[in-house]
């Protein structure tokens, strides 16, 4: 038997699909309907009713998804579109693409989602300085938790802004009991193969409850068609979900439920093991987190380093979610006014990511607990 702990273990899980997933592929190559095939619309009907919405449009990646929503709202050049310092590259570089200013907003010390104070702040700052346009939020589902949704609907409203949800590391996280992807005007989200639902390639859907919205995100991923085939309406892009992804897709989706189970059960194992000397992953309340990332925070960046090179040694992988804040990084931190994110910056220094992912075992989650808690000596 193979001990070996890794971060993720896609062959693991593929050997658990099994058959399940060799037919659905199977079936694509018999019927060649590659671009737009029946397991597309088959996934986005399953897809929209799984998280309660209306309409689930599957596009090319979670970057696509963005670009597609943010298009149809005609962001552009001279509008500030408002998302979390602390984030995946792809939510600050859709606006960028789009000729929009990315505005960073700075992230709460415990659950690491965007503060709604600062966003405010941020939102006022732009208004007084009359040069740039509010025009939208992003709010960030980080690690596979919700964003403080409720207080950013009261923020977009009354400052009349658009909502986005980039829920690409939280599908299947719920509110309650309510399935992420109904929070904000739109939702989307990624299915790249690290994804808690991940396909085989890149792959990612758009959630909305508006049918017109639903029909441009259509138009859209299909160079904006019309009704006819080459009517073009709109410019758009070539962003369909895959054929081939979309059958993965429905396989993993049987599967799907358990394993976020045992997500939830391994983060509780370390929770329960973890708090006594490390600062473990503070939970949003009233919620329940998809778990794509456990991230604990360490004292200091050098005992950061102390712990990674200690579980690197033990045969332990670990990642750093994210080394730089986005308005540090070289591409964007021109972008941003100078003054300091401290929330985000301490954080970026001191997280640790830990494995977690179905097939790890109780056995291999006790390992890694061990091996953590030789800071304390
Ligand atoms: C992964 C990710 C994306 C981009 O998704 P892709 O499918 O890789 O394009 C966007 N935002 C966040 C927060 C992500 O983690």
């Amino acid at each position: 038997m193979d001990h070996t702990i890794s971060f993720l273990d896609l062959k693991k899980q593929q050997k658990r699909l099994g058959k399940l997933l060799f037919d659905r592929i199977e079936a694509v190559t018999s019927h060649c309907q590659f671009i737009l095939g029946p397991e597309v619309e088959e996934l986005e009907i399953k897809l929209a009713s799984y998280v309660g919405s209306k309409f689930c449009i599957g596009v090319s990646s979670g970057t696509d998804a963005i670009q597609i929503a943010l298009m149809t709202e005609k962001v552009g050049p001279g509008d500030a579109v408002f998302l979390p310092a602390f984030t995946y590259t792809a939510t600050a570089e859709v606006p960028l693409l789009l000729g929009a200013t990315p505005v960073f907003v700075d992230i709460h010390p415990k659950t690491f989602q965007i503060d709604p104070t600062d966003l405010k702040h941020k939102i006022k700052a732009i208004r007084d300085e009359k040069k740039l346009n509010p025009k939208a939020i992003i709010g960030v589902d980080l690690f596979g938790q919700p964003a403080p949704w409720e207080a950013l609907r009261q923020i977009a409203f009354t400052e009349n802004l658009y909502l986005l949800d980039d829920c690409a590391q939280a599908f299947g996280a719920k509110i309650g009991n309510k399935r992420l992807g109904n929070e904000a005007d739109a939702t989307v989200t990624s299915f790249f193969p690290s994804k808690p639902l991940g396909c085989y390639g890149d792959g990612g859907a758009i959630f909305t409850n508006d049918p017109d919205k639903a029909e441009h995100y259509r138009s859209l991923r299909s160079h904006g068609e019309g009704k006819t085939r080459y009517q073009v309406l709109h410019t758009g892009i070539n962003g369909r979900l895959d054929t081939f992804q979309a059958a993965i897709l429905l396989a993993k989706l049987e599967f799907f439920d358990d394993e976020l189970l045992r997500r939830e059960q391994i983060a509780c194992l370390y929770d329960e093991n973890l708090k006594h000397f490390v600062k473990i992953p503070a939970r949003v309340p009233h919620s329940s987190s998809a778990w794509a990332i456990y991230s604990i925070l360490l004292k200091s960046q050098e005992e950061r380093s102390n712990v990674q090179f200690h579980l690197k040694k033990k045969g332990i992988p670990t990642a750093i979610y994210y080394p730089l804040p986005l308005h540090k990084q070289p591409a964007y931190s021109h972008f941003h006014t100078g003054e300091p994110l401290p929330i985000s910056e301490s954080i970026a220094d001191r997280i640790l990511a830990l494995p977690i992912h179905p097939e790890l075992t109780d056995e291999q989650v006790m390992k890694i607990v061990q091996e953590v808690s030789h800071i304390k000596e």
